[in-house]
């Protein structure tokens, strides 16, 4: 008789390997035509809404890996939220407005602005940004991100741009909004105020000068012919300087020099001497810096005055103590200057070119002009040094050119009016990881009114009239009607049309007299588009509420998006848009570097799908500690498909043993159950437990971990590796059998669904695979919950030492494998003596132990003195004196014994006699 055909070896079609790069995108295919975002949504509908709204993408180029890490992390929480109880639609959006998207059509595509009116750029642009976004749309899919991808939100659509509309009208109407004068960042290359989130600080070469300003009404402090020493690294600023400013409380001193009175900070006196070359400086003079207030410096050069003021930011970490003031070029010199009643000028146009409130230097690129000015002041004899240094400036974040702080006339929205409301809000909010909190805590708190105007076309129209005197106009009427036409028609109309037609039919205004209005021509920063989403999508989508459950996206949005929309929706509701936010940091190269183009270290998600797959990608991202910064490389990846490897193959081996498993008939009821199964079941509750915590705190790599150490731990070297003894040897009913075919049918189950927010292609296709399942999908069932396993009441604390005991006997047996005692455990026989009396009792009560610890026979003893001393027993390992069974291989004393089949032992043949009998 062949016995080999009398076991029942494990049999399945579930391919051992994944080849996922293939095999994903047809799985997507499928869920794209059985409509699964849909059908789950159905599913789950009348469940409590869980709502993660999307940040949006800038709809501009192909996806980089840290665009898939921020929507698989997202995909993560939808997925999870959708199986445990609530109904979570996903509905991605983009933003499309900004300048890259006009540059990208006037350098790339090399349209010619000037052929076109504003509304036809615009139209192109639109096209442009639509035709990116259904390129980064494909890439999304192809990550297997779940979501309402036919319906996205855009910033462009009419719908979006109306309830924006909406927001800067309810912002103006409680009087946050406003025109003013102000230094902003201001690109000259792209001709555009920038926020501060469009800056970066890159080293620059600059002049750095020390002028003197002759006093010219010293009052009773001062002779007349003392000079002030300021010290700059932008002569450009010279022509536009109206004030020094001084340290109320410093000490400031008059010293001679040369037969010159120079006045400086007394603690900067050394270091200016260097600078300047001093030999014998003299203090004829000691005086605090308020009591210099309102004395009068002369311009190097214009006839003109330059005050002493007075302010607190001066420091003496540089320079002289006597800081050069220019109210249009500087933030701090704007506000110092405004206290005195002094203007800003600003003789710098949008291109940086000097005008004529800058004599002798019109016509001139601000950055050319140091040479000039640097120039004038030596001819005048104010200019005591001049060298060069290399420090940290701001630059344009696109151009990756210089900025300039230049006084303007822009629209703003008031920070300061409601900035501890959005303070107040801040600690209302739940924060991942928790110094979230801080972080925007001190952006909001230093925070200045937001700069929202953009001097260029592509963008929503900043929606204010003026009148025939210039006076802005915004009413609830102007606002809702451009509203309603923006909802109608679009934005574009609004370059278009003339205001009149652009106003509520018969509008009046008593600035006005003549019936003449014209609009404003700016736009809104792009901030403010994105910002308005909690009002667009959170209000405007009925399946969404606001606030929101969570907002998810990188740390480099704490000054972006979550802080935009926080401002916006407090400034509106009061309120946070959110209830809790998550972010992540930057994917580095596997050294911890950048990627960059330069290094040639880019990693493109759409390259590891192709050569690892996408479900690995995801497994890498719920490996890793994302909420820091993250490390990817072929290495790495590699390492994740090994783990991948594991998994798939310990599915794969489940599977292939409940083959002939039918849970509707051959299920054990769970009280018949063996203990060791029921103790596994036991084992994967804690498991489900931890899970769903982790779930719950957004930390996904102790859920990789958890699952990879279960399944490497608990079932590959234990649960599935005792039971081959029983899945193959005993009989298809064998009560044994079908009480591991329960226990691995329910554990497989529990683990895909567990799995199936990180690696939904793959458990969907284990899904496949799984007896007696009814739902078409893994992702239209819930996530398993813990329950407690009955008749397991107290038995815990004894299967947990047991597991203990068993590490001593694994122990035991490798060192006896060592020693050439044995060689496969199989051969062994062992004798146990327990250390105490716990132990005797547990060993005592689990029968079939020789099964559980794979060896031929285990044998339980109290006075075994060649034992071998471990923790828990003391283990003996012989050879087993008997001979192998040919069906089983176990060594038994048995075989023989039954005549009809005498290469078999007892257990054998007795299934063989009664299952197989020819
Ligand atoms: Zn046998």
């Amino acid at each position: 008789m062949e016995y080999k055909k009398t076991l029942l070896m494990p049999k399945t079609k579930f391919p051992m390997r994944g080849n996922l790069p293939n095999k994903e995108p047809l799985r997507q295919e499928k869920w794209e035509s059985m409509n699964i975002y849909e059908k789950d949504q159905k599913r789950t509908e009348g469940r409590p809404l869980f709502i993660l709204h999307d940040g949006p993408p800038y709809a501009n180029g192909d996806l980089h890996i840290g665009h898939a890490l921020n929507k698989i992390l997202k995909d993560f929480i939808t997925r999870y939220k959708s199986m445990s109880g609530y109904q979570a639609p996903y509905v991605p959006g983009w933003d499309t407005h900004g300048l890259p998207i006009e540059t990208a059509l006037t350098k790339k595509k090399k349209i010619n602005r000037k052929d076109l009116n504003i509304a036809e750029f615009r139209e192109m642009c639109a096209e442009y940004a639509m035709g990116q976004l259904y390129n980064q749309r494909d890439q999304f899919k192809s990550l297997g991100v779940r979501g309402d991808w036919d319906n996205p939100y855009i910033t462009l659509t009419k719908d979006y741009e109306a309830a924006q509309i909406k927001v800067f009208g309810e912002m103006a109407k409680k009087g946050y909004i406003y025109k003013g004068l102000q230094p902003v960042y201001w690109s000259p290359s792209s001709e555009s105020a920038l926020a501060e989130a469009e800056i970066e600080y890159h080293d620059k070469r600059s002049p750095s000068i020390y002028v003197a300003f002759n006093v010219k009404d010293g009052k009773d402090l001062f002779a007349g012919d003392e000079k002030f020493i300021i010290w700059t690294t932008t002569p450009w600023t010279i022509p536009a300087n109206l004030a020094i400013a001084l340290h109320p409380e410093f000490d400031y001193v008059v010293v001679e020099v040369n037969d010159e009175k120079y006045i400086i900070a007394e603690s900067l006196l050394d270091t200016v001497s260097e600078e300047l070359e001093w030999e014998t400086p003299k203090v004829v003079k000691r005086f605090k810096g308020k009591e210099a207030e309102r004395i009068t410096a002369k311009h190097p050069f214009y006839d003109r005055e330059s005050l002493i003021i007075l302010g607190d930011y001066v420091t003496t970490d540089s320079g002289t103590g006597c800081v050069h003031t220019a109210p249009g070029h500087g933030e701090d010199d704007f506000y110092a200057s405004k206290r005195y009643g002094i203007d800003a000028l600003c003789p710098v146009d949008e291109k940086g070119v000097f005008t004529e409130e800058a004599p002798g230097f019109e016509g001139i690129f601000y950055d050319k002009a140091n040479k000039d000015i640097t120039e004038k002041l030596e001819e005048v004899g104010a200019l005591l040094k001049l060298n060069f240094i290399t420090h940290s400036y701001p630059h344009d974040w696109r151009t990756k050119k210089p900025t300039i702080f230049r006084a303007t006339s822009q629209w703003f929205a008031s920070i300061k009016a409601f900035r501890e409301d959005i303070l107040e809000e801040i600690k209302k909010v739940n924060w991942y990881p928790s110094w979230g909190e801080t972080r925007l805590h001190n952006m909001v708190k230093d925070r200045e009114d937001w700069c929202i105007s953009r001097q260029r076309t592509w963008g929503v129209p900043i929606p204010v009239f003026y009148g025939e005197d210039q006076t802005p106009i915004i009413t609830d009427e102007t606002i809702e009607n451009v509203s309603n036409l923006f909802a109608e028609h679009g934005s574009n109309i609004w370059f278009e049309w003339e205001a009149k037609d652009l106003l509520p039919e018969g509008f009046t205004s008593e600035h006005s007299p003549n019936g003449n209005f014209t609009k404003e021509t700016d736009i809104m920063d792009v901030w403010f588009d994105s910002g308005s989403s909690h009002e667009a999508v959170l209000v405007g989508r009925p399946d969404h509420h606001r606030p929101a459950d969570v907002y998810l996206e990188g740390s480099d949005q704490y000054r972006g998006w979550f802080n935009s929309s926080l401002s916006t929706a407090v400034a509106v509701t009061g309120k946070a848009p959110y209830k809790t936010i998550v972010s992540h940091g930057f994917v580095l190269d596997g050294k911890g570097r950048k990627m960059s183009k330069s290094l040639g270290n880019v990693m493109l998600p759409s390259k590891v799908q192709k050569q690892f797959g996408s479900d690995i990608l995801r497994l890498w991202v719920s490996s890793v500690d994302y909420q820091a910064d993250v490390r990817i490389s072929n290495e790495i990846l590699k390492q994740v498909s090994e783990s991948y490897r594991k998994i798939r193959n310990t599915f794969r081996f489940m599977l292939a043993n409940i083959s002939d498993f039918d849970p509707a008939t051959d299920r054990v009821p769970e009280e018949e159950m063996e203990e060791v199964d029921r103790y596994m079941l036991y084992r994967l509750q804690e498991l489900i437990d931890d899970v769903h915590e982790n779930y719950e705190k957004y930390e996904y790599s102790p859920i990789y971990h958890r699952i990879h150490n279960f399944v490497a731990d608990d079932l590959s070297s234990f649960y599935l590796d005792f039971a081959k003894d029983i899945l193959y040897i005993e009989a298809e009913d064998n009560h044994y059998r079908r009480s591991i075919q329960t226990g691995y049918y329910e554990i497989l189950v529990s683990l895909v669904k567990l799995l199936t927010p990180i690696i939904p292609h793959t458990t969907d296709e284990i899904w496949e695979y799984i007896p007696g399942v009814k739902e078409e999908s893994i992702q239209l069932t819930d996530m398993p919950t813990s329950r407690s396993i009955v008749g397991f009441e107290g038995k815990v604390e004894k299967w947990d030492q047991f597991m203990k005991i068993r590490d001593d006997v694994l122990k035991a047996l490798e060192e006896a494998r060592d020693e050439k005692v044995i060689g496969k455990s199989l051969e062994a026989k062992v004798t146990l003596v327990p250390q105490d009396e716990n132990v005797a009792t547990i060993l005592n009560s689990i029968p079939n132990l020789h099964q559980l610890l794979i060896v031929s026979e285990a044998e339980l003893s109290d006075h075994e003195k060649k034992a071998k001393n471990y923790k828990h027993v003391s283990v003996l390992v012989e050879p087993h004196p008997g001979e192998k069974c040919e069906r089983c291989w176990v060594n038994s004393c048995t075989i023989g014994e039954n005549k009809e089949h005498p290469t078999l032992c007892t257990r054998c043949a007795d299934v063989v006699t009664e299952h197989y009998a020819e």
